[in-house]
């Protein structure tokens, strides 16, 4: 026992194969290559993952495609693309993709591997580690901090985010976007007349019942207290102004256990102009919303 010291099993000084211990490693070790022609094959493959059902460690030993053909084609591209970037400016590839098991499951599969070049073409030694756990952990966080948690809806946070992503469409494709700002009228004397908790009753009556009218792709979130925004995509003036009529008539129908007509909702509309900040777009909506109010409330401004 000298030159392997490191490599002790069981017993404190009984030695055990690389191999062994590799094959007991909670991940993946391998080297992957690709040659000139871009075949690619892992040439090394070892470790407790390599058990997937359907992958045969031989097969992969042979060509890499027995795995890459399991990638999850949302992530194909990305680690495609890696490979390339690695092999071509010599960084290491930090990566991440769901791979299909044989059950038709999938796991998330961490990957870090550094490039060296070989005389056949690039070589690559690296680990891969089943992160499938913090995956889920992840999402479920995301979820947390992105939902309102009296109403189940979007969060400012996140309807602010979508708004973001949804004007890059807009001024991408120039396509439509409208925003509707929507605040319930004289919610304090909700609150006065039948308590704290009947008014939050009534939010969470209010965020289902938008959910209902609205469509899959709009965004609905509350902006704070009963203040609520909408964001329509591919959706013009001409069409967002009935929907908000409808949304209105909705509401000021609906027996929300308080005495009917007791609930109505002002709401201020505004288009997207191509180009214009997203803040300029809120700020229309609000003064259309403001105007509602003025004008006496129960009713769609634009
Ligand atoms: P209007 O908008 O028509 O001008 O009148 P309003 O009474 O709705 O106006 P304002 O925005 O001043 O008051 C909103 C009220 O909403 C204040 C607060 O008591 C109530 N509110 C805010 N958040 C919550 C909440 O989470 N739960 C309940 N029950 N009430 C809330
Ligand atoms: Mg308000
Ligand atoms: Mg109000």
């Amino acid at each position: 026992m000298t030159e392997n010291n490191a490599m002790t099993g069981g017993g404190l000084n009984e030695p055990i194969g690389m191999r062994d211990f590799a094959d007991r490693l909670p991940g993946v070790i391998f080297q992957f290559h690709r040659d000139h022609n871009g075949h690619m094959h892992f040439p090394y493959l070892a470790g407790s993952g390599t058990g997937l059902s359907g992958v045969d460690r031989k097969d992969l030993n042979q060509d890499a495609r027995h795995m890459l053909d399991r990638l999850d084609k949302e992530d194909y591209p990305r680690v495609m693309a890696a490979i390339e970037r690695s092999a071509r400016w010599g960084v290491p590839i930090a990566t991440k993709f769901r791979l299909r098991l044989s059950n038709r499951r999938s796991r998330w599969v961490a990957l870090r591997a550094q490039p060296e070049e070989s005389p056949t073409g690039v070589l690559w030694h690296g680990l891969m580690i089943d992160i499938t756990e913090q995956m889920a952990e992840e999402a479920r966080l995301r979820k947390l901090s992105d939902t309102d948690d009296l109403t189940g809806l979007a969060n400012r946070r996140r309807l602010m985010k979508r708004l973001d992503e949804e004007i890059a469409k807009c001024n991408r494709h120039a396509s439509p976007l409208s925003l509707m700002l929507i605040d319930l009228d004289h919610f304090k004397r909700v609150n006065d007349t039948w308590g704290h908790l009947q008014g939050d009753q009534v939010l969470t009556e209010f965020a289902t019942l938008c959910h209902e009218l609205l469509r899959d792709e709009d965004v609905i979130g509350r902006l704070g207290g009963e203040e609520f925004a909408v964001v329509l995509p591919l959706t013009p003036m001409v069409a967002s102004y009935p929907l908000a009529e409808r949304l209105r008539c909705a509401i000021a129908d609906y027996d929300f256990g308080i005495a009917s007509g007791q609930l109505t909702a002002s709401i201020g509309l505004a288009e997207y102009r191509l180009g214009e900040p997203r803040d300029a777009l809120i700020d229309r909506a609000d003064r259309s919303l403001y105007a509602a109010k003025n004008q006496g409330r129960n009713r769609v401004v634009r």
